[in-house]
């Protein structure tokens, strides 16, 4: 099981903000900004690569409901989903950080060159 997973079931507590049936928003543990939450669906699907369109479908519409619930909306945020290995994915259960609540940085992600591959 996941650390989402046993979230979703109860078994380890979160810091809910929204919920329906098929998603869930919780506020991360080790927050990197002042609003910092986590949103996830409650059946597990690694990753964003494996996520469906029908998914995805209800995944925006509820984070766009999470982002407006927060007031993020109005000055803007930034959504991010890692992937895999080289996207520094720590947690196998596919996520989206919110983040906001001022303005965020924007820098070089990598130690490789961004521009030598084009
Ligand atoms: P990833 O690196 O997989 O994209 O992000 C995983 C995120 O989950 C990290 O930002 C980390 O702080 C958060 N996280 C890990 N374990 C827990 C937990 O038990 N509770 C909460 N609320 N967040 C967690």
């Amino acid at each position: 099981m996941t650390i989402f997973e046993k979230i979703v079931a109860g078994e380890l507590p979160c810091n809910k903000v929204l919920e329906n049936d098929d998603f869930l928003a919780f506020h991360d543990i080790n927050p990197k900004a002042p609003i910092h939450i986590l949103v996830i669906p409650k059946t597990l699907v690694k990753d964003f690569h494996e996520c469906s369109p029908e998914m995805m479908k209800g995944m925006t519409e509820f984070i766009q409901k999470v982002a407006e619930f927060l007031g993020l909306e109005k000055g803007g945020y930034r959504l991010i989903t890692n992937i895999g290995e080289n996207g520094g994915q720590e947690v196998p259960h596919l996520h989206f950080h919110l983040l906001g609540g001022a303005k965020l940085a924007w820098t070089h992600l990598s130690d490789a060159d961004p521009k030598g591959s084009f």
